[in-house]
């Protein structure tokens, strides 16, 4: 059995849980520090990067985030997820947990352009997987390991650097359960693998 954590200070954590439930995943929300230890891969669902920051000040989870994040368990960020895991927001000095060699942009399809849907090809999951953007960030820029899994129009929105996946999107409010799959995927092969092995 898979221990899989969505941290549940704030976003759409049900449907995260949702997706992710199985035959073999336990799905933990995670409100306390100690929960960490448990789990064998984390999500960090959407919702506003600002409150979620304040949150994780708030319940001491910085540090503890990051700890988990060396360990070389796999962590899988959605839309302010994603932000959170950046090295790099552009116009602001620092990122959160920095996981992750790439600059984010925040809100950055325009007030137009708020909320809408797409089909999008993901490498390694398929074609026309269903992705829900929300005031969502931008990839603008990838470093060295960063392997750009999706783009929408040009402009990436989606990647992976080793046991790390980020979206800019949410595909947990979708029925297209395949992008929940490809993480389940990594954090069992990760347990395989052993979690210093990064
Ligand atoms: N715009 C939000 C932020 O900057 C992210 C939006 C989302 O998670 N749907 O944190």
């Amino acid at each position: 059995m898979l221990k899989i954590g969505v941290l549940a200070l704030q976003g759409a954590v049900r449907e995260h849980a949702a997706c992710l439930q199985g035959p073999e995943v336990e799905v933990i929300a995670v409100k306390k520090v100690e929960q960490l230890d448990e789990l064998d891969g984390l999500v960090l669902p959407g919702g506003e990067s600002t409150t979620m920051r304040r949150l994780i000040d708030k319940y001491n989870f910085l540090e503890p985030l990051k700890a988990f994040a060396e360990t070389g368990k796999p962590v899988f960020g959605t839309c302010a997820g994603l932000i959170l895991m950046a090295k790099d927001i552009a116009g602001q000095p620092e990122g959160h947990l920095s996981l992750m060699n790439m600059t984010v942009e925040r809100n950055a399809f325009g007030r137009q352009r708020e909320s809408f849907e797409a089909d999008l090809i993901v490498t390694d999951v398929g074609e026309d997987v269903r992705a829900v953007f929300i005031r969502a960030p931008l990839i603008k820029e990838v470093g060295e390991n960063v392997e750009v899994i999706s783009k929408f129009n040009d402009e990436i929105v989606a990647a992976r650097e080793g046991r790390f996946l980020a979206c800019s999107f949410h595909p947990e409010l979708t029925d297209d359960h395949r992008f929940h799959q490809y993480f389940v995927d990594m954090v069992a092969q990760a347990k395989l693998e052993g979690v210093k092995f990064v």
